[in-house]
């Protein structure tokens, strides 16, 4: 086991600080390290592991199409993608899907549409992309471009050109619509990686009502936000929204890559033949586990989600050690009085998985986590929070 950390450090590139946790096995929201410690996850794999580790559904999904068919190019027709993509649009009421293999895939697929649709209805010499301050869409050079921090940008310059920041108000986005030439705004509902931070309706209402206006593509970022998560099937549904392009990824997959970038009818045919490809997209196997994720995303199943996000809000709220609480469904932000690392790392000696998003603790558990394995996380939380 000491092998395994001296390995990594040796062999895999130093770009993540690890815990100092070697998982071995789960079921559900619990692992167990090597000397079979138990610990319950509120992290789901950064909100991947949409029905926990093990899931008997996903596996059997999972296994069926690996003995059948694990892949052959998007040359040729294959069931799992179209299943998927039929799935989707059923219950999105969107029209098409491009599969790509992550999150940053997927809004690279979105920021290509925009610039396409921005070609043909209105000049090439309207690329520009109004993303928000505090996003984050990626790693890619493309998609670090659109993140709208500064710190991820520094040491990679120069960035793809034609992106524009705007502050989370309208006026802000307004007046860069104004003094620009745009393609698209592309948000998150909910601010993951920027701290759990939610736009209000009222803001995203009239930035799609700009958008319609001004014939720009409202383009929605759902990698970390779809899927369940926020207790609607995608976030944009708890306002009533009707964006141009929904990209999403993490918790699609149940923990298999795959990424996905749904059009409405107003872009389902931007893209043409050979303008964008991938040769895993739409992978069978990734597409056959994420049919069995979505399948079960039921009305009925997202009030359970939504009755365990109010248990972890109600028990936080007036809480000793809480600052704040932010996010919806099973995204949720706890800006703490102590310092997050410190709280973090207290509840992993005391068997409990936490996330951060910038000075925020971030809690993402599975969306099946069980009420009595959530409840026994919180109080360990809350000693945590001193
Ligand atoms: C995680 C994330 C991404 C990037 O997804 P990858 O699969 O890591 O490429 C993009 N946008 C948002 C909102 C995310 O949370």
């Amino acid at each position: 086991m000491t092998d395994l950390v001296k390995n990594d450090g040796q062999y895999i590139a130093n770009t993540y600080a690890r815990f100092n946790l070697q998982i071995k096995r789960g079921k559900g929201a619990i692992f167990y390290d090597f000397d079979g410690k138990k610990y319950i996850d509120l992290t789901s794999g950064i909100g991947v592991n949409s029905f926990g580790v093990s899931d008997k559904i996903w596996q059997k999904a999972v296994k069926k199409q690996l003995k059948t068919l694990q892949h052959t190019s998007n040359l040729y027709y294959t069931k799992p993608c179209v299943d998927l993509a039929k799935l989707l649009c059923e219950k999105t009421g969107l029209k098409k899907v491009f599969f790509a293999n992550s999150g940053a895939e997927a809004n690279e697929c979105a920021i290509k549409t925009a610039r396409k649709y921005a070609v043909d209805k209105k000049g090439e010499e309207y690329f520009n992309i109004i993303t928000l301050k505090d996003s984050f869409h990626g790693r890619t050079i493309t998609t670090l471009s659109a993140t709208g921090q500064d710190h991820y940008h520094e040491l990679f310059n120069p960035l793809t050109t034609g992106f524009l920041y705007a502050e989370k108000n309208f006026e802000s986005v307004e007046k860069l619509v104004k003094e620009n030439k745009v393609a698209g705004i592309m948000l998150e509902i909910i601010q993951g990686e920027g701290g759990v931070i939610p736009l209000d309706k009222e803001f995203l209402t009239k930035v799609q009502e700009l958008c319609k206006k001004e014939d720009i593509l409202l383009i929605i970022d759902e990698v970390q936000t779809g899927n369940g998560r926020t207790g609607k099937l995608y976030a944009y549904m708890n306002y009533g929204l009707s964006p141009d392009i929904v990209t999403t990824a993490k918790g699609l997959g149940g923990g298999l890559p795959i990424g996905a970038c749904m059009f409405n009818e107003k872009t389902e045919k931007v893209l043409g033949y050979g303008e964008h490809g991938s040769t895993f997209g739409g992978n069978p196997v990734s597409s056959s586990g994420a049919v069995s994720i979505l399948e079960r995303l039921t009305e009925e199943f997202l009030q359970e989600v939504n009755k365990k996000s109010k248990i972890i809000f109600d028990f936080f709220k007036d809480k000793t050690g809480v600052k704040s609480i932010t996010g919806l469904g099973l995204m949720i932000g706890i800006k703490t009085v102590k310092p997050v690392k410190e709280v973090i790392k207290e509840c992993m000696a005391s068997g409990v998985l936490c996330l951060s998003a910038k000075d925020k603790l971030r809690l993402l558990p599975p969306l099946n986590i069980k009420e009595k394995d959530l409840i026994k996380a919180l109080s360990v939380i809350e000693k945590a929070l001193g």
